[in-house]
């Protein structure tokens, strides 16, 4: 990715001194080899580094770090709470209740991280709350939260609706549930940020390297065009890319773009708006709108599910300006009235991974003892890849552990029907899904057959971007 860069990590890189990481040419050494620099690689370099400090560390970046889903996404730091029935069937009340925990801690933890490495990328802790924008979906969560309140992990509380149009800072709300356990933050500072402290720890960042071959062995060797490294072991940490190293992964996930808008700066009419500081919002629609504020009053706004990508793979069209620009636009000015007038300064869309369960998965490559993976956070992986640094340094560390034992690294739990079915159905689904939430927007009842195919799309697991 190259010439095109999104708003967040235009901004980000406009404020930082680091140069460009260098290339890798010739042949290096590691202990672990980490593929990817975005949050998933980058977390994954520094709890390795945390636990062990003396291991040889390499990151290969095909671009620069953050390029990726980590430097363009919507900021909004979420817990896996609202997935709770879908860990539940896939791994166990136990493990179930396990995961949603961790995840609610990696908020903190990324936090504290953060503030103890004064990285500065306007995290706010200020919670999430959870909108209905349209009758049909009110309540849709009350079935969710009734069982996390049931095994003691609830976090969320309906606001009276008042306060609910006051905090999401929009008329639009018919309903809100809010849960502390969430917060913003400027994604492409965040993943700079990780870059600049896993280089002081040591990690050895190349970047524009893009891998072209692994060849994999009891010590895997790492190909570039003008160097390799021979590891000990490998992480995978490619994101939406996976499918074009490995075919394999083709029908584990469903490529498709979340697409974004973001402001002027306008503090003074932020105020107006009420929108809570800090807060991130996200309605209940199974292509989601998710927005929030930022440090220096503009508005950002976001929606998923738009373009589709055919057998899994990028399209230009994922590192330019979105195509949705003025419909984002449009939404953004009925959202919040005092902002219409407000000019729209930047769009882009970015590749999100949407997996079958709508999780990530880990695991190991085709019963490559070294060589591990994680992908597939469907649109909800800023506050989930530090779980994923979690279970992918335990598995390059050889540890025995919880998240090493974890349901999680047991691979893809389900496969998306081949092409050219699957780009088909997605645009089936995806056309069925956009009638039936303008049908609910406009208080008339969808079409049974919309109806029928959109909940497709639901019983895989609703994303939380895409
Ligand atoms: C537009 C958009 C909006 C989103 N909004 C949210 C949100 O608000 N909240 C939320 O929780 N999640 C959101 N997500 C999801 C979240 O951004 C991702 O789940 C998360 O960033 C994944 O991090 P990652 O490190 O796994 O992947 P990435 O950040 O995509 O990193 C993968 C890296 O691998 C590199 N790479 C690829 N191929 C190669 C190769 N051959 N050699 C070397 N390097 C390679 C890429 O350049 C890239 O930098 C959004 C995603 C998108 C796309």
């Amino acid at each position: 990715m190259r010439g095109f860069r999104p708003f967040w990590l235009e901004q980000a890189l406009a404020s930082e001194k680091a140069a460009p990481a260098p290339p890798l040419a010739g042949p290096v050494r590691a202990d672990v080899c980490i593929v990817g620099g975005g949050y998933t690689g980058l977390w994954t370099a520094l709890q390795i580094k945390r636990q062990a400090p003396a291991k040889e560390v390499v990151l290969l970046e095909s671009d620069i770090c953050g390029a990726g889903a980590s430097g363009r996404n919507g900021g909004c730091v979420l817990s896996w709470a609202t997935k709770f029935k879908t860990l539940c069937r896939l791994f166990g009340l136990d493990e179930a209740a396990r995961l949603v925990r961790a995840s609610e801690q990696a908020i903190d933890e990324i936090g504290a991280f953060v503030r103890e490495h004064r990285i500065d990328c306007d995290f706010r802790h200020e919670g999430v709350l959870y909108t209905a924008i349209a009758n049909a979906h009110v309540g849709s969560t009350d079935a969710v939260i009734a069982d996390l309140a049931a095994h003691g992990l609830n976090s969320y509380m309906t606001l009276p609706v008042d306060e609910a149009r006051r905090r999401s800072g929009t008329v639009r709300t018919l309903a809100g549930v809010y849960s502390s356990r969430g917060a913003t933050v400027q994604p492409a500072r965040l993943v700079r940020g990780l870059r600049r402290v896993a280089m002081e720890m040591g990690v050895r960042i190349y970047e524009n390297s893009p891998v072209v071959a692994i060849e994999a062995g009891v010590k895997p060797r790492v190909r570039v065009a003008r160097g390799a490294v021979e590891t000990d072991k490998l992480v995978l940490a490619v994101n939406a890319w996976m499918p074009e190293l490995f075919k394999e992964f083709e029908r584990t996930i469903v490529v498709v773009s979340s697409d974004m808008v973001v402001t002027e700066p306008r503090p003074e009419l932020l105020a107006q708006t009420g929108l809570a500081a800090g807060l991130a919002v996200l309605d209940s629609r199974t292509f989601v709108y998710y927005y929030h504020s930022t440090e220096d009053g503009r508005i950002m706004l976001g929606k998923g599910g738009n373009t589709f990508a055919y057998r899994a793979r990028m399209l230009p069209v994922f590192d330019q300006p979105s195509p949705y620009r003025d419909s984002l636009a449009q939404a953004l000015g009925e959202f919040f009235p005092p902002y219409a007038a407000v000019p729209v300064v930047a769009s882009w869309n970015g590749p999100s991974d949407r997996s079958t369960s709508g999780l990530p998965f880990f695991g190991r490559l085709r019963g490559h003892h070294s060589i591990f993976y994680g992908l597939g956070y469907s649109g909800n992986g800023v506050g989930p890849s530090y779980m994923g640094g979690q279970i992918l340094s335990s598995l390059a560390l050889g540890q025995d552990n919880a998240w090493t034992m974890s349901g999680i690294v047991r691979g893809s739990r389900g496969h998306f029907p081949p092409e050219p079915f699957r780009y088909a159905g997605s645009l089936l689904v995806r056309g069925a899904i956009r009638r039936k939430e303008q049908a609910e927007d406009a208080g008339r009842v969808p079409a049974r057959l919309d109806r029928a195919l959109a909940r497709l799309a639901d019983a895989a697991g609703k994303a939380d971007h895409d």
